[in-house]
């Protein structure tokens, strides 16, 4: 579990402030925010990328997306946020222990898939 900084920040080894956390995951601010709510959703459990993900993480999958939408409605996002994967290197990836990100609180391009 600690073979990454999400691991390390998981396991106490690096100090952060969790802004929330359950037997499965936590959430922390990013900390080089790229929007005003810039949140990550991490399950302990270590999967390095979406992919890598099995039919037995299937409940843990669906947890992350239902905390990532309660938290997006208790930092006053609810309305208009998005959820993001990335997935491997090439798709700007930096951590491969699977997390998701919450972004919200800016506008964003109509119909564009990120920025
Ligand atoms: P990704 O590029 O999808 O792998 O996302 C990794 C994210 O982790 C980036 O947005 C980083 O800013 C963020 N990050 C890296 N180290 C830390 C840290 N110690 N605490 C909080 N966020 C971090």
């Amino acid at each position: 579990m600690s073979d990454t900084i999400f691991g390390k920040i998981i396991s106490g080894e690096i100090p952060s402030e969790f802004l929330y956390e359950d037997e499965h995951c936590i959430a922390i601010n990013d900390i080089n925010p790229q929007a005003p709510v810039h949140v990550l959703v991490i399950p302990k459990q270590s999967i390095p990328r979406l992919v890598d993900a099995q039919l037995n993480d299937q409940a843990l999958l669906g947890h992350l997306m239902l905390v990532a939408g309660k938290l997006a409605q208790q930092l006053g996002v609810g309305d208009a946020f998005r959820l993001v994967v990335n997935n491997g290197a090439e798709a700007g990836q930096t951590v491969f222990h699977l997390h998701l990100h919450i972004i919200g609180g800016r506008a964003f391009a109509e119909g564009h898939m990120a920025g």
